[in-house]
């Protein structure tokens, strides 16, 4: 339903927290955020319920970073659970995703994967797409972190058919997040040594007005100082910088 993330120098949480609480209004049952800090450890806290339960428990432990994804859901498959809220883990529990939209062949992959030695903790359509990166991944022989990444989230979503806004993050690629698009929006949103993505520029724009809506097709890789766009379709991304204009009430 609702996606936030946050790579740059400040502490995420609060940011993303309050990006969360900005997209309440579209309706959700349950919230979760990931951690990535300095030490290669990806953190999730997730809750059915509140992000008031959210907030509640991410206050009491003490997770830091300055790169994180976060994400309400509007349960399609399986019930609205801890187990089931999003992030969700791959098999190595390294690489960590959130999700808008509906996987539709996500029983068949799941059953592949299943063959191949995989479990899962959830019911969800999302879980199986996290685990298809992580095969990608972990399969991979390329040296650079974040170009690993990248095409091993490019070549899990070749493979699906439905619809999804993503956000990815992995442990070992600290320094990056991937969020890729297809019938669900997601908005880049620009800083100084920082960047947003969202599902909404509602949940972003307390931040910056700076932002570049992603197209059908797009996938991204965000750093503190660099975003990077592409068409996984082919051809040229249409990148075009907008200034949001909102009222003063905002
Ligand atoms: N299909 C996913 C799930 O049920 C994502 C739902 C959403 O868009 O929030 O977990």
């Amino acid at each position: 339903c609702g996606i936030v993330g946050y790579i740059g120098k400040r502490q995420a949480s609060p940011i993303l927290l309050d990006g969360l609480s900005r997209l309440e209004y579209r309706g959700y049952d349950s919230a979760g955020i990931a951690l990535l800090n300095g030490s290669a450890t990806v953190n999730i806290i997730k809750r059915a319920g509140r992000i008031d339960n959210l907030r509640a428990a991410v206050a009491e432990v003490s997770h830091q970073g300055a790169t994180g994804i976060a994400h309400t859901r509007w349960a399609t498959h399986g019930a609205p659970t801890d187990e089931n809220a999003h992030p969700h883990r791959d098999q190595s529990g390294k690489l960590v995703l959130v999700h808008n939209g509906v996987i539709e062949n996500y029983q068949t992959l799941r059953d592949q994967l299943t063959a191949k030695g995989h479990s899962f903790e959830s019911q969800t359509d999302t879980e199986v797409l996290a685990h298809l990166v992580g095969t990608y991944f972990d399969a991979s022989d390329e040296t650079d972190g974040p170009t690993r990444l990248r095409s091993a989230v490019q070549a899990a979503l070749g493979k699906v058919k439905g619809t999804y806004g993503i956000a990815v993050l992995h442990g070992d690629v600290p320094g990056v997040i991937v969020g890729a698009r297809l019938g669900s929006p997601l908005v880049v949103g620009l800083g100084e040594g920082e960047h947003y993505l969202a599902s909404d520029v509602s949940a972003i724009v307390a931040h910056t007005r700076d932002v570049v809506y992603l197209n059908d097709h797009d996938i991204v890789s965000l750093s503190n100082d660099r975003f990077d766009v592409a068409s996984m379709a082919g051809g040229a991304a249409q990148v075009k910088v907008s200034r949001v204009e909102f009222s003063a009430d905002d």
